[in-house]
């Protein structure tokens, strides 16, 4: 369970980790660094929002799992500066099941031809899939996502691709996280259900 804390204060986020919370997600480079040397125990940090080429530089150092990698643009820089710090940098592949326009992410049938750009770049260490799965009342009309998210990280598994592991399913929220658990994931992202509601 990862304990997405955008917009939750140091101190709340420092109370949550003395509870045994030990993975954290954020969403903006900003606040990640704003944070980053506040934040007590060294838990592992998760980038889960859209990641911006020109802001990779500020976190290739802080984040453990990348969960948003959805372009050519962002393999090559964060190979870049991967290289340059010589470490390997560990990335999700971001889905967008649902093909929903206002979404980042890689469509489906995307995901197999991105692959086989990305294992050029030895740096970048693919551990599996992210969705971000439609908003929905009733999470039982979502349930495919999930399901056809497990079945592509399935399919890439048989493909046996260097450097590319299908160990997390990254694919679950406040709520919707019990239906993805049902179908497979082992990454939930849980903000709301630990902090209450957000205030921007
Ligand atoms: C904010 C956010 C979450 C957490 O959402 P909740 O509904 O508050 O649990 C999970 N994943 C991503 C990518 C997010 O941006």
């Amino acid at each position: 369970m990862i304990a997405v804390t955008k917009t939750v204060d140091v101190d709340v986020i420092n109370e949550a980790i003395e509870l045994g919370v030990n993975n954290i997600g954020e969403s903006r480079v900003q606040e990640i660094l704003r944070k980053y040397d506040l934040v007590k125990d060294g838990p592992t940090w998760h980038m889960i929002g859209h990641l911006q080429t020109n802001k990779v530089k500020y976190i290739i150092d802080k984040i453990d799992l990348i969960h948003s990698l959805d372009r050519l643009s962002l393999a090559q820089e964060l190979q870049k500066r991967a290289q340059q710090h010589n470490i390997f940098v560990n990335a999700l592949i971001q889905v967008n099941i649902a093909e929903e326009e206002s979404k980042y992410g890689l469509y489906g049938d995307a995901v197999i031809p991105f692959i086989e750009e990305i294992i050029k770049y030895p740096k970048i260490k693919i551990k599996g899939l992210m969705t971000i799965a439609p908003y929905a009342e009733n999470p039982e009309e979502i349930r495919y996502v999930f399901r056809q998210l497990k079945e592509l990280s399935e399919e890439l598994k048989k493909r046996e691709y260097p450097n590319v592991e299908m160990k997390y399913l990254s694919m679950g929220m406040t709520n919707d996280y019990k239906i993805a658990i049902e179908e497979g994931s082992n990454m939930v992202r849980i903000g709301t259900g630990i902090f209450g509601r957000r205030s921007y």
